[in-house]
């Protein structure tokens, strides 16, 4: 793999320059919050901070790792002792997790000259693993770095988060999604049509980057787009239909989640980290399929409250619906379309949470249908 080096970040100038003052200066504090929506890069960053960190001939002259020592070379390897990731096993990040983690960062750095850990979606911590890990950021070892992620620093224990110095990271704009899409070998024009929809996410832009994914969107555009115009509780069966859709998508198989994209925020070379993502074989949408139908809706709906605000849509993302788009405009009213955007995003928020994901589901959309009727 290739190594991750601020230098080739796209993006998140603000950040990136903070970070490669810090890291000239050797003034890298020991734990950092980075904050910021899913798939932006966070984790590249995080990580290209920890190899220049652990680097054992880094250049005077700049924030990158040197790319030749032993270290890079381990990590360029993806089998690098001394950093790791964590991220949720299941639905959270367990405390045997962070016991295992803890234990190895007794020792001394065994190739680089610090010890790292990155931990994805630290709000995603268990009780328990909380109060460990807790400790351990309140009497870090020696040499030691922390990265913690998150996409919702308020979810983040106070406790935790005040241990952290907290970086913010915002969305991509769609030039930069397109940019490491086209990075990452998808055709320029199938780079842009995607960007415009991935609301600043270069995971989500990935997700899309294959033809079976958009007929999956223009699926749940029109579902979105038919609420309220359709009885209230037939949105429920579509997630059957939205699931055979990506089932399908599956089959066809253009970029998998499991690909590394420069800047992405896969995952990282660590056996605990989980690498045999699971993929569903039946038509079940999972949870992070239902968000992303879920953040597909909310990006349709958006388009539709700007054209109901007088906004033309032609210029938007979601032009290609202009007819049902101008539909949904004309029979509601925006306070409306707002309302289901927050349904919405209540729906997201369950997912994340022990809710039946099909209850939740058929909640939410007859509901959107009842506000939108
Ligand atoms: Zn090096």
């Amino acid at each position: 793999m290739s190594l991750p080096a601020l230098s080739m970040v796209v993006g998140h100038t603000l950040q990136v320059r903070l970070l490669s003052r810090l890291l000239r200066g050797d003034r890298v504090g020991h734990a950092y919050l980075f904050a910021g929506p899913s798939g932006v890069g966070r984790a590249t960053v995080a990580m290209a901070v920890l190899a220049r960190l652990a680097c054992v001939s880094p250049p005077a002259d700049s924030a990158d790792a040197c790319g030749n020592c032993r270290s890079c070379a381990a990590l360029r390897r993806g089998q690098h002792p001394d950093l790791a990731t964590i991220a949720p096993d299941g639905q959270n990040i367990k405390i045997e997790q962070i016991r295992e983690m803890t234990g190895r960062l007794r020792y001394d750095p065994v190739v680089g000259r610090i010890k790292g850990v990155v931990i994805a979606q630290c709000d995603r911590l268990h009780d328990t693993a909380a109060n460990a890990l807790l400790k351990t950021l309140e009497e870090p070892p020696t040499a030691t770095h922390f990265v913690l992620l998150t996409t919702q620093p308020e979810t983040v224990l106070d406790t935790i988060r005040s241990r952290c110095q907290l970086v913010r990271f915002g969305g991509l704009s769609p030039e930069h999604v397109a940019a490491l899409l086209v990075r990452a070998g998808v055709a320029a024009d199938g780079a842009r049509a995607v960007s415009a929809l991935a609301e600043g996410s270069l995971d989500q832009a990935r997700a899309l980057a294959d033809p079976g994914k958009l007929a999956l969107l223009d699926l749940v555009a029109e579902l979105a787009l038919s609420l309220g115009a359709i009885p209230a509780d037939e949105g429920v069966p579509w997630l059957d239909r939205l699931g055979r859709s990506l089932s399908a998508a599956k089959k066809s198989e253009g970029l998998t989640a499991g690909d590394a994209l420069p800047g992405s925020a896969g995952p990282m070379p660590d056996a605990s980290a989980g690498g045999d993502e699971k993929k569903p074989k039946s038509t079940e949408l999972s949870r992070d399929d239902l968000r992303l139908v879920a953040e597909s809706m909310r990006a349709v709906l958006r388009d539709a409250l700007l054209v109901a605000c007088g906004v033309d849509a032609d210029g938007l993302p979601h032009a290609r619906h202009k007819a049902a788009l101008l539909g949904l405009a004309s029979r509601t009213d925006p306070k409306q379309i707002a309302e289901v955007v927050e349904q919405l995003l209540g729906f997201e928020r369950a997912l994340v949470g022990n809710a039946n994901v099909k209850l939740a589901w058929a909640a939410m959309i007859t509901r959107a249908g009842q506000t939108l009727a």
